[in-house]
Protein backbone atom coordinates (compact mmCIF):
# COMPACT_ATOMS: atom_id res chain seq x y z
CA UNK A 1 0.00 0.00 0.00
CA UNK A 2 2.71 2.04 0.96
CA UNK A 3 5.73 0.05 -0.78
CA UNK A 4 7.56 3.35 -2.17
CA UNK A 5 7.27 5.56 0.65
CA UNK A 6 8.54 2.50 3.07
CA UNK A 7 11.61 1.71 0.35
CA UNK A 8 12.58 5.52 0.51
CA UNK A 9 12.16 6.18 4.15
CA UNK A 10 14.71 3.03 4.53
CA UNK A 11 17.47 5.25 2.40
CA UNK A 12 16.37 8.51 4.53
CA UNK A 13 17.29 6.49 7.63
CA UNK A 14 20.85 5.77 6.07
CA UNK A 15 21.57 9.68 5.16
CA UNK A 16 19.31 11.64 7.58
CA UNK A 17 19.10 10.90 11.21
CA UNK A 18 15.92 9.52 11.62
CA UNK A 19 15.22 9.21 7.96
CA UNK A 20 13.55 13.04 8.34
CA UNK A 21 14.42 16.67 8.40
CA UNK A 22 11.81 17.37 11.47
CA UNK A 23 11.46 14.77 14.00
CA UNK A 24 7.59 14.82 14.09
CA UNK A 25 7.43 13.63 10.46
CA UNK A 26 8.71 10.18 11.47
CA UNK A 27 5.35 9.37 12.71
CA UNK A 28 7.35 7.61 15.57
CA UNK A 29 4.84 8.34 17.95
CA UNK A 30 1.49 7.02 16.08
CA UNK A 31 3.49 3.83 15.58
CA UNK A 32 3.85 4.44 11.43
CA UNK A 33 6.26 5.13 8.02
CA UNK A 34 5.86 8.42 7.07
CA UNK A 35 4.11 8.95 3.61
CA UNK A 36 6.57 10.53 0.82
CA UNK A 37 4.60 13.13 -1.11
CA UNK A 38 4.73 13.04 -4.76
CA UNK A 39 2.50 16.32 -5.14
CA UNK A 40 -0.67 18.33 -3.80
CA UNK A 41 -3.51 20.42 -5.04
CA UNK A 42 -6.15 21.99 -2.96
CA UNK A 43 -6.97 20.74 0.11
CA UNK A 44 -5.49 17.05 -1.71
CA UNK A 45 -2.14 15.42 -1.48
CA UNK A 46 -0.68 12.69 -3.16
CA UNK A 47 1.71 10.06 -1.70
CA UNK A 48 4.27 8.91 -3.47
CA UNK A 49 2.75 4.92 -4.27
CA UNK A 50 -0.56 7.35 -5.99
CA UNK A 51 -2.52 7.29 -3.30
CA UNK A 52 -4.57 10.69 -2.62
CA UNK A 53 -5.23 12.04 1.00
CA UNK A 54 -7.71 15.21 2.39
CA UNK A 55 -4.67 17.15 3.88
CA UNK A 56 -5.49 18.54 7.56
CA UNK A 57 -1.64 19.15 7.78
CA UNK A 58 -1.18 22.01 5.64
CA UNK A 59 2.58 21.59 5.45
CA UNK A 60 1.53 22.50 9.45
CA UNK A 61 -0.49 25.53 8.44
CA UNK A 62 0.91 27.44 5.96
CA UNK A 63 -1.10 26.28 3.07
CA UNK A 64 -4.33 28.25 4.16
CA UNK A 65 -5.25 28.54 0.40
CA UNK A 66 -4.97 24.69 -0.42
CA UNK A 67 -1.68 23.71 -2.08
CA UNK A 68 -0.71 24.76 -5.44
CA UNK A 69 -2.81 27.96 -5.54
CA UNK A 70 -2.55 28.99 -9.09
CA UNK A 71 -1.84 32.86 -8.36
CA UNK A 72 0.34 32.17 -5.68
CA UNK A 73 2.51 29.42 -7.69
CA UNK A 74 2.24 32.16 -10.77
CA UNK A 75 3.68 34.82 -8.19
CA UNK A 76 6.75 32.19 -7.71
CA UNK A 77 7.43 31.24 -11.34
CA UNK A 78 7.29 34.50 -12.28
CA UNK A 79 9.92 35.64 -9.16
CA UNK A 80 12.17 33.14 -9.99
CA UNK A 81 12.62 33.87 -13.58
CA UNK A 82 13.68 37.16 -12.23
CA UNK A 83 16.33 35.87 -10.55
CA UNK A 84 15.87 33.59 -7.35
CA UNK A 85 18.48 35.88 -4.67
CA UNK A 86 20.18 38.62 -4.82
CA UNK A 87 21.35 39.20 -1.48
CA UNK A 88 19.84 43.03 -1.94
CA UNK A 89 16.65 44.11 -1.55
CA UNK A 90 13.54 44.04 -3.61
CA UNK A 91 10.39 45.02 -4.29
CA UNK A 92 8.31 42.75 -2.87
CA UNK A 93 9.59 42.44 0.40
CA UNK A 94 8.53 46.27 0.93
CA UNK A 95 5.14 45.60 -0.04
CA UNK A 96 5.04 42.67 2.45
CA UNK A 97 6.02 44.46 5.08
CA UNK A 98 3.62 47.41 4.42
CA UNK A 99 0.79 44.62 4.33
CA UNK A 100 2.13 43.51 7.63
CA UNK A 101 2.23 46.88 9.38
CA UNK A 102 -1.53 47.48 7.82
CA UNK A 103 -2.97 44.28 9.05
CA UNK A 104 -1.37 44.57 12.39
CA UNK A 105 -1.74 46.89 15.11
CA UNK A 106 1.04 45.20 17.08
CA UNK A 107 3.09 45.49 13.75
CA UNK A 108 4.86 49.33 12.79
CA UNK A 109 8.16 47.78 11.19
CA UNK A 110 9.07 43.95 10.61
CA UNK A 111 11.93 42.30 9.77
CA UNK A 112 12.36 39.38 7.31
CA UNK A 113 14.12 36.19 8.33
CA UNK A 114 13.66 32.67 6.98
CA UNK A 115 11.99 30.62 9.75
CA UNK A 116 9.56 31.13 12.75
CA UNK A 117 12.28 29.60 15.10
CA UNK A 118 14.59 32.22 13.20
CA UNK A 119 11.59 35.03 14.34
CA UNK A 120 10.81 34.03 17.70
CA UNK A 121 14.99 34.06 19.07
CA UNK A 122 15.33 37.35 17.39
CA UNK A 123 12.23 38.56 19.38
CA UNK A 124 13.82 37.57 22.26
CA UNK A 125 17.23 38.84 21.68
CA UNK A 126 15.72 42.29 20.56
CA UNK A 127 13.14 42.04 24.03
CA UNK A 128 16.46 41.53 25.48
CA UNK A 129 18.52 44.85 24.57
CA UNK A 130 15.50 46.71 25.05
CA UNK A 131 14.65 46.24 28.18
CA UNK A 132 18.86 45.00 29.70
CA UNK A 133 17.43 41.84 31.25
CA UNK A 134 17.76 38.56 30.67
CA UNK A 135 14.84 36.53 31.44
CA UNK A 136 12.01 35.27 29.42
CA UNK A 137 8.57 34.10 30.70
CA UNK A 138 7.45 31.35 28.53
CA UNK A 139 3.90 28.88 29.06
CA UNK A 140 4.77 24.89 29.37
CA UNK A 141 3.68 23.40 26.17
CA UNK A 142 3.61 26.68 24.04
CA UNK A 143 6.14 25.80 21.20
CA UNK A 144 8.14 28.85 19.93
CA UNK A 145 11.16 27.01 17.32
CA UNK A 146 14.00 25.01 18.58
CA UNK A 147 16.38 28.19 19.74
CA UNK A 148 17.98 27.09 22.74
CA UNK A 149 15.98 29.48 25.48
CA UNK A 150 12.76 27.95 24.20
CA UNK A 151 13.54 24.35 24.77
CA UNK A 152 13.22 24.26 28.26
CA UNK A 153 11.40 20.87 29.97
CA UNK A 154 8.03 21.76 31.93
CA UNK A 155 8.31 21.95 35.28
CA UNK A 156 5.82 21.99 37.88
CA UNK A 157 4.04 24.45 39.12
CA UNK A 158 4.58 28.09 39.85
CA UNK A 159 7.75 30.43 38.97
CA UNK A 160 9.75 27.00 38.55
CA UNK A 161 13.15 27.42 37.24
CA UNK A 162 13.28 25.38 34.18
CA UNK A 163 16.06 22.80 33.20
CA UNK A 164 17.30 22.15 29.31
CA UNK A 165 14.67 19.97 27.07
CA UNK A 166 17.05 18.29 24.93
CA UNK A 167 20.57 17.71 25.39
CA UNK A 168 23.25 20.07 23.62
CA UNK A 169 21.45 23.24 25.26
CA UNK A 170 23.14 24.76 28.63
CA UNK A 171 21.76 25.15 31.57
CA UNK A 172 23.29 28.65 31.86
CA UNK A 173 20.54 29.25 28.62
CA UNK A 174 17.65 27.83 29.97
CA UNK A 175 18.05 28.99 33.31
CA UNK A 176 16.61 32.24 32.38
CA UNK A 177 13.71 30.63 30.99
CA UNK A 178 10.65 30.62 33.56
CA UNK A 179 7.66 28.77 33.25
CA UNK A 180 4.17 29.04 33.97
CA UNK A 181 1.30 26.61 32.86
CA UNK A 182 -0.79 28.09 30.07
CA UNK A 183 -4.32 29.94 31.09
CA UNK A 184 -2.92 30.06 34.58
CA UNK A 185 -2.88 34.06 34.95
CA UNK A 186 -1.95 33.25 38.77
CA UNK A 187 1.21 31.46 38.34
CA UNK A 188 2.00 34.35 35.61
CA UNK A 189 1.68 36.87 37.85
CA UNK A 190 3.55 34.75 40.51
CA UNK A 191 6.33 34.71 38.61
CA UNK A 192 6.51 38.64 37.82
CA UNK A 193 5.69 39.10 41.22
CA UNK A 194 9.24 37.17 42.14
CA UNK A 195 11.09 37.94 39.19
CA UNK A 196 9.00 40.89 37.85
CA UNK A 197 12.50 43.25 37.59
CA UNK A 198 14.25 40.83 35.57
CA UNK A 199 11.49 40.06 33.54
CA UNK A 200 12.25 40.66 29.73
CA UNK A 201 9.89 38.88 28.02
CA UNK A 202 6.68 37.28 28.20
CA UNK A 203 5.95 35.00 24.59
CA UNK A 204 2.99 33.38 24.57
CA UNK A 205 1.07 31.46 21.98
CA UNK A 206 -2.35 33.18 21.73
CA UNK A 207 -3.96 30.09 20.79
CA UNK A 208 -1.88 27.25 21.95
CA UNK A 209 -1.74 25.08 19.04
CA UNK A 210 1.61 22.80 19.79
CA UNK A 211 -0.21 20.91 22.73
CA UNK A 212 -3.23 20.09 20.63
CA UNK A 213 -5.51 23.04 20.24
CA UNK A 214 -5.97 24.95 23.38
CA UNK A 215 -7.58 28.21 23.13
CA UNK A 216 -7.16 31.27 25.43
CA UNK A 217 -9.42 31.58 28.26
CA UNK A 218 -11.13 35.08 28.87
CA UNK A 219 -8.97 37.13 30.25
CA UNK A 220 -5.46 35.53 29.84
CA UNK A 221 -4.43 37.43 27.34
CA UNK A 222 -5.46 40.74 28.74
CA UNK A 223 -3.87 39.81 32.43
CA UNK A 224 -0.58 39.04 30.55
CA UNK A 225 -1.14 42.53 28.99
CA UNK A 226 -1.57 44.09 32.22
CA UNK A 227 1.61 42.51 33.97
CA UNK A 228 3.57 43.19 31.37
CA UNK A 229 3.24 46.48 30.88
CA UNK A 230 2.89 46.79 35.09
CA UNK A 231 6.57 45.51 34.96
CA UNK A 232 8.42 47.06 31.90
CA UNK A 233 8.43 43.65 30.17
CA UNK A 234 7.39 43.11 26.37
CA UNK A 235 4.69 41.09 25.40
CA UNK A 236 5.25 38.82 22.36
CA UNK A 237 2.77 37.04 20.97
CA UNK A 238 3.79 33.97 19.10
CA UNK A 239 1.41 34.09 15.54
CA UNK A 240 3.05 31.88 13.82
CA UNK A 241 -0.08 29.32 13.59
CA UNK A 242 -2.47 32.25 14.06
CA UNK A 243 -1.19 34.99 12.21
CA UNK A 244 -3.79 35.34 8.77
CA UNK A 245 -5.71 32.08 10.21
CA UNK A 246 -7.48 32.92 13.49
CA UNK A 247 -8.46 36.21 11.88
CA UNK A 248 -6.95 37.99 8.60
CA UNK A 249 -4.93 40.28 11.36
CA UNK A 250 -4.37 37.50 13.68
CA UNK A 251 -4.95 36.69 17.04
CA UNK A 252 -3.76 40.35 18.02
CA UNK A 253 -7.08 41.56 16.17
CA UNK A 254 -9.34 38.63 16.71
CA UNK A 255 -8.75 39.10 20.64
CA UNK A 256 -7.60 43.07 20.81
CA UNK A 257 -5.06 42.51 22.63
CA UNK A 258 -1.83 44.73 21.48
CA UNK A 259 1.29 42.71 21.94
CA UNK A 260 4.84 44.75 22.07
CA UNK A 261 6.60 42.40 19.53
CA UNK A 262 4.91 39.95 17.00
CA UNK A 263 6.37 36.59 15.85
CA UNK A 264 5.26 35.43 12.44
CA UNK A 265 5.98 32.56 9.88
CA UNK A 266 4.06 29.34 8.13
CA UNK A 267 1.36 31.55 6.62
CA UNK A 268 3.16 34.57 5.54
CA UNK A 269 5.49 32.60 3.78
CA UNK A 270 3.07 31.34 1.54
CA UNK A 271 4.62 27.59 1.71
CA UNK A 272 8.33 28.94 1.09
CA UNK A 273 10.97 29.40 4.43
CA UNK A 274 9.97 32.51 5.86
CA UNK A 275 9.53 34.02 9.50
CA UNK A 276 8.88 37.62 10.30
CA UNK A 277 9.40 39.22 13.66
CA UNK A 278 8.61 43.04 14.06
CA UNK A 279 6.79 45.67 16.86
CA UNK A 280 6.23 48.96 17.77
CA UNK A 281 8.41 51.06 16.41
CA UNK A 282 9.67 52.14 19.69
CA UNK A 283 11.67 48.68 19.98
CA UNK A 284 12.09 47.98 16.48
CA UNK A 285 14.13 51.03 16.34
CA UNK A 286 16.78 49.19 18.17
CA UNK A 287 17.35 46.32 14.93
CA UNK A 288 20.83 46.78 12.97
CA UNK A 289 21.50 48.96 11.51
CA UNK A 290 18.95 51.64 13.03
CA UNK A 291 19.88 50.42 16.22
CA UNK A 292 22.69 48.35 17.94
CA UNK A 293 20.91 44.66 17.73
CA UNK A 294 22.58 42.89 15.52
CA UNK A 295 20.49 40.81 13.27
CA UNK A 296 21.30 39.22 9.75
CA UNK A 297 20.11 36.72 7.41
CA UNK A 298 21.95 36.35 3.50
CA UNK A 299 18.58 34.99 2.35
CA UNK A 300 16.52 37.41 4.34
CA UNK A 301 13.96 38.89 1.89
CA UNK A 302 14.43 36.31 -0.18
CA UNK A 303 12.20 37.63 -3.57
CA UNK A 304 10.69 33.88 -3.78
CA UNK A 305 9.62 33.61 -0.44
CA UNK A 306 8.48 37.44 -0.59
CA UNK A 307 6.24 36.75 -3.69
CA UNK A 308 4.81 33.99 -2.19
CA UNK A 309 3.67 35.43 0.90
CA UNK A 310 2.53 38.66 -0.67
CA UNK A 311 0.62 36.30 -2.88
CA UNK A 312 -0.74 34.67 -0.04
CA UNK A 313 -1.93 37.82 1.87
CA UNK A 314 -3.31 39.26 -1.43
CA UNK A 315 -6.10 36.39 -1.77
CA UNK A 316 -6.38 35.79 1.81
CA UNK A 317 -7.91 39.59 2.02
CA UNK A 318 -10.68 38.93 -0.40
CA UNK A 319 -11.59 35.14 1.52
CA UNK A 320 -14.94 34.78 3.83
CA UNK A 321 -12.96 33.67 6.98
CA UNK A 322 -16.10 33.79 9.26
CA UNK A 323 -18.42 31.09 6.98
CA UNK A 324 -14.69 28.81 6.78
CA UNK A 325 -15.33 29.35 10.64
CA UNK A 326 -18.56 27.92 11.01
CA UNK A 327 -17.62 25.03 8.58
CA UNK A 328 -15.20 23.95 10.95
CA UNK A 329 -17.22 24.31 14.21
CA UNK A 330 -19.86 21.81 12.27
CA UNK A 331 -17.00 19.67 11.42
CA UNK A 332 -15.47 19.27 14.70
CA UNK A 333 -18.87 19.47 16.29
CA UNK A 334 -19.85 15.97 14.29
CA UNK A 335 -16.43 14.49 14.72
CA UNK A 336 -16.64 14.65 18.22
CA UNK A 337 -20.30 13.35 18.40
CA UNK A 338 -19.32 10.64 16.02
CA UNK A 339 -16.13 9.38 18.32
CA UNK A 340 -18.67 9.73 21.35
CA UNK A 341 -21.35 7.83 20.38
CA UNK A 342 -18.84 4.79 19.82
CA UNK A 343 -18.14 5.15 23.77
CA UNK A 344 -14.36 6.50 23.26
CA UNK A 345 -14.06 9.97 25.23
CA UNK A 346 -13.28 12.49 23.11
CA UNK A 347 -13.09 16.56 22.86
CA UNK A 348 -12.87 18.43 20.04
CA UNK A 349 -11.86 22.22 20.32
CA UNK A 350 -12.27 24.61 17.49
CA UNK A 351 -11.32 27.97 16.51
CA UNK A 352 -11.42 29.60 13.31
CA UNK A 353 -10.01 27.33 10.77
CA UNK A 354 -8.35 25.31 13.73
CA UNK A 355 -9.56 21.73 15.60
CA UNK A 356 -7.98 19.65 17.97
CA UNK A 357 -8.63 16.63 18.80
CA UNK A 358 -8.17 14.91 22.26
CA UNK A 359 -9.17 11.54 23.75
CA UNK A 360 -10.37 12.72 27.28
CA UNK A 361 -13.14 13.33 29.18
CA UNK A 362 -11.98 17.25 30.46
CA UNK A 363 -11.95 19.72 28.30
CA UNK A 364 -8.23 21.17 28.24
CA UNK A 365 -6.80 23.91 29.39
CA UNK A 366 -3.27 23.37 29.50
CA UNK A 367 -0.31 21.03 29.02
CA UNK A 368 -1.03 18.80 31.96
CA UNK A 369 -4.58 18.21 30.35
CA UNK A 370 -3.55 17.78 27.24
CA UNK A 371 -0.81 14.97 28.51
CA UNK A 372 -4.12 13.17 29.97
CA UNK A 373 -5.45 12.44 27.18
CA UNK A 374 -5.03 8.72 25.93
CA UNK A 375 -2.23 8.42 22.78
CA UNK A 376 -2.92 4.87 22.50
CA UNK A 377 -6.18 5.65 21.28
CA UNK A 378 -5.18 8.42 18.93
CA UNK A 379 -2.93 6.10 17.41
CA UNK A 380 -5.56 3.78 16.67
CA UNK A 381 -7.17 6.71 15.02
CA UNK A 382 -4.67 8.21 12.95
CA UNK A 383 -4.04 4.93 11.49
CA UNK A 384 -7.53 4.33 10.36
CA UNK A 385 -8.15 7.05 9.45
CA UNK A 386 -4.57 7.48 7.15
CA UNK A 387 -5.73 4.37 5.47
CA UNK A 388 -8.87 5.73 4.53
CA UNK A 389 -7.31 8.28 3.12
CA UNK A 390 -7.44 11.01 5.80
CA UNK A 391 -3.90 12.90 6.95
CA UNK A 392 -4.08 14.27 10.11
CA UNK A 393 -0.78 15.24 11.70
CA UNK A 394 0.61 12.20 13.59
CA UNK A 395 0.66 13.28 16.98
CA UNK A 396 -1.54 13.65 19.48
CA UNK A 397 -0.42 17.21 20.61
CA UNK A 398 -1.09 18.93 16.92
CA UNK A 399 -4.02 20.55 15.79
CA UNK A 400 -5.86 19.96 12.47
CA UNK A 401 -5.64 22.61 9.73
CA UNK A 402 -8.64 23.19 7.30
CA UNK A 403 -7.70 25.40 4.50
CA UNK A 404 -9.96 27.64 1.54
CA UNK A 405 -9.82 24.63 -0.56
CA UNK A 406 -11.35 22.09 1.24
CA UNK A 407 -14.67 21.24 0.23
CA UNK A 408 -18.09 19.69 1.93
CA UNK A 409 -17.25 16.64 0.20
CA UNK A 410 -13.76 16.45 1.98
CA UNK A 411 -15.27 17.18 5.44
CA UNK A 412 -18.25 14.53 4.53
CA UNK A 413 -15.68 12.02 3.63
CA UNK A 414 -13.46 12.49 6.47
CA UNK A 415 -16.56 12.22 8.82
CA UNK A 416 -17.40 8.83 6.86
CA UNK A 417 -13.75 7.39 7.83
CA UNK A 418 -14.16 8.66 11.37
CA UNK A 419 -17.57 6.37 11.30
CA UNK A 420 -16.08 3.26 10.34
CA UNK A 421 -12.73 3.68 12.83
CA UNK A 422 -12.94 1.06 15.69
CA UNK A 423 -11.24 1.37 18.50
C1 LIG B 1 5.95 26.26 13.73
C2 LIG B 1 6.06 27.17 14.86
C3 LIG B 1 7.27 27.84 15.17
C4 LIG B 1 8.56 27.53 14.47
O1 LIG B 1 8.53 27.84 13.12
P1 LIG B 1 9.58 27.09 12.15
O2 LIG B 1 9.36 27.78 10.83
O3 LIG B 1 9.21 25.65 12.17
O4 LIG B 1 10.94 27.34 12.68
C5 LIG B 1 7.26 28.80 16.16
N1 LIG B 1 6.14 29.08 16.85
C6 LIG B 1 4.98 28.45 16.61
C7 LIG B 1 3.76 28.83 17.39
C8 LIG B 1 4.90 27.46 15.63
O5 LIG B 1 3.76 26.79 15.44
Amino acid sequence: MDDISRALFEKAGTCIPGGVNSPVRACRTVDSVPLFIAGAKGSRVTDVDGRDYVDFVLSWGPMILGHAEPSVVDAVCRAAARGTSFGAPCPDEVALAEELVSALPGVDMARMVNSGTEAAMSALRLARAVTGRDRLLKFIGCYHGHADPFLAAAGSGVATLSIPGTPGVPAAVTANTLLAPYNDLGAARACFERYGETIAAVIVEPVAANMGLVPPVPGFLEGLRELASQYGALLVFDEVITGFRVAYGGAQTRFAVDPDLTVLGKIVGGGLPVGVFGGKRCFMEHVAPQGPMYQAGTLSGNPLAMAAGLATLCMLKTMDYSALEDRVAAFARALGEILRAKGVPAQTPCIASLFGLFFSEREVRCFADAQLCDQKLFTCFYQQMRAQGIYLAPSAFETGMVSFAHSDEDFARALDAAGKVRF
